[in-house]
């Protein structure tokens, strides 16, 4: 399984690519959470996106064709892989593209998460994390069992900086400009399958199911 999800902020993305991951044995690469970790840890990496992050901007392609490239040569991502955030512009897919026929490989499916817009506020305002592993609540419609605390690690859940509305607004803005050129690309490529990822998180994990034995990855 090597696919690709796309889809605005809040659409559901990472919740279903870390399902699909754990039941399928795949790696989930979300370049989003490598941002988190890399800045949280100061490293080089981390300085080099800090102030794209904080503004809701996309952090520079070059830098994060590195990331990607380094990533999927680790030994979890020979099985597959399903990448979260990644790409996000026209370049990153074409760097994509060269990276991964240099291992012999390929995209096999694009899922396009569809969210109306009202709605990815309303899952972006709500959005708990969890410190230790970035794993993923709602307060509304997905809580967790108690009240400020992840139920996988019992780690402290925290709001993400970019989650405040100012910032919300303009990664939507973002995504219209830069990321859903992307929709074009790869349906030219007939590799892009829709999913509409507005109801519940079980029914939008069997139609992402379906959609990916429709396109042969699964
Ligand atoms: P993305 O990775 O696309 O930015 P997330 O998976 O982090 O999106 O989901 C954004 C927020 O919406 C989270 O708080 C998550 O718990 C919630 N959420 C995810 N899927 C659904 C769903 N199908 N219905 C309602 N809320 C959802
Ligand atoms: P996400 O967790 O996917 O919502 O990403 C959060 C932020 O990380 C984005 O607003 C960007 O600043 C940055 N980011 C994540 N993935 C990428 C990418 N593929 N290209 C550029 N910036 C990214």
């Amino acid at each position: 399984m090597n696919v690709v999800f796309l889809g605005p902020p809040g659409a559901g993305k990472g919740t279903q690519a870390r399902r699909l991951a754990e039941r399928y044995g795949v790696a989930h690469i979300a370049t989003g959470d490598i941002l988190r970790e890399a800045m949280a840890s100061g490293s080089d990496l981390g300085r080099k996106a800090k102030s794209y992050y904080d503004r809701g901007e996309l952090v520079p392609d070059e830098v994060m064709l590195e990331v990607v490239a380094h990533r999927l040569r680790q030994a979890d991502a020979a099985q597959g892989f399903v990448l979260d955030g990644f790409p996000r512009t026209v370049p990153q897919a074409e760097g994509l593209d060269r990276i991964l026929r240099s291992m012999g490989r390929r995209v096999e499916a694009v899922l396009l998460f569809q969210v109306p817009q009202p709605a990815l506020v309303r899952r972006l305002a709500g959005r708990w994390v969890c410190r230790a592993a970035g794993h993923v609540f709602h307060e509304v419609y997905s809580p967790p069992k108690v009240a400020g605390r992840c139920d996988h690690d019992g780690s402290e859940l925290v709001q993400r900086e970019d989650d405040r509305p100012e910032t919300v607004e303009r990664r939507l803005e973002v995504y219209v400009r830069q990321t859903e050129p992307l929709v074009e690309y790869y349906r030219g490529r007939g590799l892009l399958h829709t999913v509409d990822a507005s109801a519940d998180p079980d029914e939008v994990a069997r139609r992402v199911e379906a959609a990916l034995r429709e396109a042969g990855a699964l």
